[in-house]
């Protein structure tokens, strides 16, 4: 019997049994019940501590992937600026470039420069800043 259930046991004790019968039952009873909730309240102060246990690598693990891929991003971040064909432009526009900027090589002097897109569409006319040429892309 859990110890719910050596309560319940008890209170029928309490409510049926003769008095004379009573008493010797009824402390036996007490004590089976206070016994059994000892038991299960250990149990569970036991599986509390292996959850908390758990809980605590859980964690440890988290920051170890965290500090991994804080790793690896910095490591990514080197590898972009190693592997850095055009060499010349800034760092920080590099999105900006891929995204709306678009490489031409002026038909002159064989300058390679980037201008924005939208900026051509009216006439589709470049000027050069290599030369300073004037051209249609
Ligand atoms: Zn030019």
């Amino acid at each position: 019997m859990n110890a719910k259930e050596r309560i319940a046991y008890l209170r029928g004790l309490l409510d049926f049994m003769p008095r004379e019968e009573k008493e010797t039952k009824v402390y036996t009873a007490i004590v089976e019940a206070l016994d059994a909730l000892a038991m299960e309240l250990e149990e569970h102060a036991r599986l509390l501590e292996l959850q908390r246990e758990d809980y605590d690598s859980i964690a440890e693990e988290v920051d170890d992937l965290h500090e991994s891929l804080y790793e690896l991003e910095q490591f990514v971040e080197m590898e972009d600026s190693d592997d850095d064909p055009d060499g010349g432009y800034d760092e920080d526009e590099d999105e900006e470039l891929t995204e709306s900027y678009i490489s031409v090589t002026c038909p002159s002097c064989a300058y390679s420069f980037y201008y924005k897109y939208e900026e051509s569409k009216g006439d589709g006319k470049l000027v050069c800043p290599g030369c300073g040429e004037e051209f249609s892309c």
